[in-house]
């Protein structure tokens, strides 16, 4: 093995420069050539892809974002589209491809490997949704953003005396949700993986209020419903008034936390080192301190289950 290519693809996460940084580096330790490819698996179909050498990725490990950019593609996905990207990785003299991405860039990086370009995953993604991995790269960072908005929320909502509804990002998993709400003292934490009780939700609202709490905050993962239409409907059930702030984007950026940092680092070496000694069709994960590599196949489509210990502590401590 000669030449590595490099890319990062769906949703970006803060700390995918800092694991691109690892691979490039490690890489030309290795004694490999690094080449990044632009915009995910669009720039793959497009063969747009560069050089990158030990200098090309300096200045970038405090970044979030991607310097390489990330994209979608449906194209990609046909049998074609699949077909060409083998073509032009081949074109572009790659030995090996680490994706750095999350579920969805997994499935195409094991639609590569099905073909015979060597991949290898590296878990990048906010929502901590990959099976077997305890962490995933940017889920931490993502943590403190939305905490630092409840900190920041809190201060008004205890001044007007007003329960807030805080919409987190989501769609199926409540990693974001059960994390931040936990940290952050939420009176109640709404996660997909389990349907909402709103009769719960209302009754330890107004017990809280009854021994004379005045204000309460709500995290709701955006997979639930909307955050404006359930306080809506807790102002309706309790008549207590509610306003609801939906964060959005801001979860995804931002300067990478330590931890997110060191994570990216060590799965970025982890990944190269894997291809160096012919291991691939895997992706990376840690397990308490340890990194580990599994099998892409067995990674893909399963969602990993939230803590439900976690969950029922939050909702014990908000009585
Ligand atoms: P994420 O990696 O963050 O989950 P997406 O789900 O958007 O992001 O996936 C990123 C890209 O991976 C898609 O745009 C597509 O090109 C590719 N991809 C997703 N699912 C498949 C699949 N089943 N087969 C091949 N490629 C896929």
């Amino acid at each position: 093995m000669k030449r590595i290519g490099v890319l990062t693809s769906g949703g970006d996460a803060p700390g995918m420069n800092a694991a691109l940084r690892a691979v490039v580096r490690r890489g030309i330790y290795a004694g490999f050539e690094v080449v990044g490819i632009v915009h995910g698996y669009a720039g793959l179909l497009a063969k747009d892809a560069r050089p990158l050498g030990l200098s090309s990725v300096g200045d970038i490990i405090h970044r979030g974002g991607t310097i390489l950019r990330t994209g979608r593609s449906d194209e990609f996905k046909t049998e074609a589209g699949l077909a060409r990207a083998i073509a032009n990785a081949a074109e572009l003299g790659l030995d090996g491809l680490v994706v750095i991405g999350g579920d969805g860039s997994y499935r195409g990086a094991a639609e590569l490997e099905k073909r015979g370009l060597p991949v290898v995953g590296i878990p990048g993604t906010i929502d901590n949704d990959i099976y077997g991995t305890e962490l995933t790269i940017g889920f931490d960072t993502a943590v403190n953003t939305v905490l630092d908005a409840i900190n920041k929320i809190r201060d008004t909502a205890f001044s007007h005396e007003r329960t807030f509804i805080i919409e987190v990002m989501g769609r199926v998993s409540g990693h974001i949700a059960l994390a931040a709400g936990l940290a952050g003292g939420a009176e109640s934490i709404l996660v997909p993986e389990f349907p909402p009780d709103y009769d719960e939700v209302c009754a330890r609202l107004q017990h809280s209020r009854a021994r004379g709490k005045r204000h309460s905050i709500i995290v709701v993962a955006e997979g639930v419903g909307s955050g404006f239409q359930i306080g809506e409907e807790i102002k309706r059930r309790t008549g207590l008034e509610t306003r609801t702030t939906v964060l959005g984007y801001i979860q995804r950026g931002g300067t990478p936390s330590a931890v997110d940092r060191t994570l990216a680092t060590r799965m970025g070496a982890h990944a190269v080192d894997a291809l160096a000694r012919g291991e691939h069709g895997v992706c990376i994960g840690i397990r308490g301190s340890d990194l580990l590599t599994m099998p892409l196949a067995e990674v893909i489509g399963k969602q990993r289950a939230l803590d439900r210990e976690l969950y029922e502590l939050a909702a014990t401590l908000a009585i």
